[in-house]
């Protein structure tokens, strides 16, 4: 804020001035203290990021941390050490914390401890936490299914894929709404300050947790189904931040201009974020990564206006749960026409990788378009440069 000109490495340079002038920051481990200087430039370096791209909206000017009932802090490869089993872990530096025994599933003996890169504390409403990060390529045998896959994601299911199956939407928020707001009243009618004021809080927070590790969970085993049982995916690459806004403004009801439409609406937007597509979204690219499948992002103009057997465009309102053909007569769920939809674009968009053979040396068409041109159309112009796309 004061400074200009202040980067990457000034900040880390300001951690041993920060260790002298506080005691506190003395006791840290010096490694510990770097990383937070990096996640403090990771920070700052973002709302650069996206003043330079003039990114619309908010530019997220970084904030100061607020009183950490839920810090974390993150070790590199000092200040920590695991026993000789391998079932507990011992803190060394400057505020002797000293020894904990790890509970958890994770065999820590399947990894060299030189993969062990960073070592983060992290703290929940239901207790402490301990995060390796490992440094381990990950990659898993699957045999080609010979099978494509496209995805429409909405509210009615989770997503319609492009065979017609569906998957039910969880509602793990809505279950747990009631409860939520009981946990909540409960808390706003605790006296400031006090005990019971302490546990109720940590109440909903558990709550809370609760809910965000069963949406995971949900994410994390429906990606990997999708992933595993297919050769390629395809899906919306959706703005779910749009989508999720809180303003409830105008009400697009037809999809005619080709924006994807979405209602803002307060109340779906609960169930929008209840869905977490974004958080599924990010799993299937994740598994795809380690199965070797194909995950294609397709924009979403017109996925669900076109008629998936013949192309045409079939405009419908967002109530209209059907899509009728006027033009070949074809009839089909609404979403399960978009996921075809989704799916054909995803196919084209892949295209070739690998060799790449210029362009400009071999004319596909050549022989065709001079015989196949009616005498009307005047002659091409010999285009060299890049063809104007198509409005
Ligand atoms: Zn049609």
């Amino acid at each position: 804020m004061d400074n200009k000109d202040i980067g990457k490495y000034e900040l880390s340079a300001y951690c041993a001035v920060l260790a002298k002038e506080f005691e506190w920051a003395n006791s840290l481990n010096s490694m510990a203290r770097q990383a937070s200087a990096e996640r403090a430039w990771s920070a700052i370096s973002r709302f650069y990021d996206n003043c330079k791209k003039q990114k619309l909206g908010k530019k997220g000017y970084p904030r100061f941390k607020k009183e950490q009932t839920h810090g974390s802090v993150e070790y590199k490869t000092s200040g920590w050490k695991l026993s000789e089993d391998r079932r507990c872990i011992t803190f060394s530096d400057g505020f002797e914390a000293g020894t904990f025994k790890m509970w958890g599933t994770r065999d820590l003996h399947f990894y060299q401890l030189k993969q062990i890169k960073r070592v983060r504390v992290v703290r929940r409403a239901d207790g402490y936490y301990v995060q390796f990060c490992i440094d381990q390529e990950r990659l898993e045998k699957r045999e080609p299914t010979a099978h494509n896959i496209g995805i429409d994601v909405g509210l009615n299911h989770f997503y319609t894929d492009s065979d017609g199956n569906t998957v039910a939407n969880p509602r793990h928020l809505r279950k747990s709404e009631k409860s939520l707001k009981r946990l909540q009243r409960r808390l706003s009618r605790t006296k400031k300050g006090s005990k019971n004021r302490v546990k109720a809080r940590n109440k909903v927070g558990r709550k809370h947790l609760k809910v965000s590790r069963q949406r995971r969970d949900f994410a994390v085993k429906t990606a990997r189904c999708v992933v595993q049982s297919n050769d390629l995916v395809a899906y919306e690459d959706l703005k779910v931040r749009n989508m999720v806004s809180q303003h409830v403004g105008r009400v697009p009801r037809l999809e005619a201009t080709g924006e994807p439409v979405r209602v803002r609406n307060r109340h779906l937007a609960k169930s929008i974020s209840d869905a977490a597509w974004t958080q599924f979204r990010s799993w299937v690219e994740y598994f795809g990564k380690i199965f070797g499948v194909v995950t294609v992002a397709v924009p979403p103009h017109y996925t669900s206006q076109n008629c998936s057997n013949c192309g045409k465009v079939v405009k419908k309102s967002l109530s209209n749960r059907t899509h009728t053909c006027q033009h070949c007569g074809h009839t089909q769920d609404r979403d399960w026409n978009a996921a075809r939809n989704i799916l054909e674009k995803g196919l084209r968009t892949v295209g070739h990788t690998g060799t790449l053979i210029a362009s400009g040396d071999i004319d596909l068409c050549a022989g065709v378009s001079e015989a196949g041109r009616s005498p009307e159309t005047p002659p091409l112009k010999p285009s060299r440069g890049k063809r104007k796309p198509k409005k």
